[in-house]
């Protein structure tokens, strides 16, 4: 462990957004360096959009060995960057920067490590499965990608705005999945057909805990009911799911998945999960 110690081998790391204070991640990765020996500290930069590229010289400028975007400017910074991984490219976002001795690549951690906790936590085999993904946002394009490599039977993906799914369904390559788009008013029927559901609107989240995108007692007995919202741990979706004998999986397991992912991109080593979780959760609880 580097207890903490700060020395002119410190390598930076850090977080940027906008706004960017409410972030976990610093404590996350902070934690995970410590427990693996890495000698990093982790830093949150609020950066606007005005002073992005600034930021980005920066990186080379100061050898920041690597970086986590949020919103917003998962889009803006592409441009800025040497390369993008395919997947990135194919999502069409980046949240996390690889400095490789001043040649940045941007990878999109969000949908792998959302599909990294789903099969850990609730849904090992995701192979044949129907899903329904509810939203057609940023987050429902990062993991519906992520989900599609796993060879699922079918997604459908429902929206409010449902030209948005059709968008998004027209957009991304299902390959031999069937991938098709549908719109809320059909959710009651979709689910019950389904093997997994996965909310990936902020339908539920905090303050308004008590609003759910669909009723639990839709979904069938067994099914995994997943929400990629982690405020509250566990959604008024999830409650109702559980009651009704489904799995749940909350999206706390997302939030630490796609930053392990980026740990180990940075570092080379296996990211501590156990205790990165146990953080965050201490965190969330104060
Ligand atoms: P986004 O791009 O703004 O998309 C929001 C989606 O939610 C859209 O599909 C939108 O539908 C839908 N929506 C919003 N309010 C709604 C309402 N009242 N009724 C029905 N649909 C509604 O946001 P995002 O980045 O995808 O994030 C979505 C959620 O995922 C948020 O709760 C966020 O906290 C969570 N998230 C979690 C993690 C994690 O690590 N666990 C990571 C990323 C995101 P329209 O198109 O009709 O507006």
């Amino acid at each position: 462990m580097t207890n903490g110690r700060v020395d002119s081998h410190t390598v930076l790391y850090g977080v940027i957004g906008d706004p960017i204070r409410h972030s976990k991640s610093p404590i996350m990765m902070n934690r995970a360096f410590k427990e693996t020996g890495v000698n990093g500290v982790y830093m949150a930069f609020h950066v606007t959009m005005d002073t992005l590229s600034d930021f980005v010289r920066g990186i080379r400028a100061m050898g920041i060995r690597g970086v986590n975007v949020t919103i917003p400017h998962k889009l803006p910074i592409m441009e800025l960057l040497d390369d993008i991984d395919a997947g990135a490219k194919a999502i069409g976002a980046v949240n996390t920067i690889v400095n490789d001795n001043g040649r940045l690549v941007g990878y999109n951690t969000d949908g792998i490590g959302y599909v990294r906790s789903l099969k850990e936590e609730a849904a090992p085999n995701i192979a044949g499965k129907q899903i329904v993904v509810i939203g057609a946002g940023g987050a429902a394009r990062g993991i519906t990608y992520a989900l599609l490599q796993e060879n699922p039977s079918e997604i459908t993906i429902t929206n409010r705005t449902s030209s948005k799914a059709e968008e998004l369904v027209a957009s991304l390559d299902g390959g031999s999945v069937k991938l098709v788009a549908s719109s809320n008013d059909k959710l009651e029927a979709l689910c019950e057909g389904a093997d997994i559901v996965i909310n990936t609107t902020s339908v539920g989240m905090f303050p308004n805990v008590s609003e759910s995108p669909i009723r639990g007692e839709w979904m069938k007995r067994g099914a995994v009911a997943s929400d990629l919202i982690y405020n509250p741990l566990k959604t008024t979706f999830l409650q109702e799911a559980e009651a009704h004998g489904c799995i749940i999986h909350g999206g706390l397991g997302m939030f630490i998945y796609q930053g392990a992912y980026a740990f180990e991109y940075w570092t080379g080593k296996n990211a501590p999960v156990a205790a990165m979780r146990e953080t965050v959760l201490e965190s969330l609880q104060v």
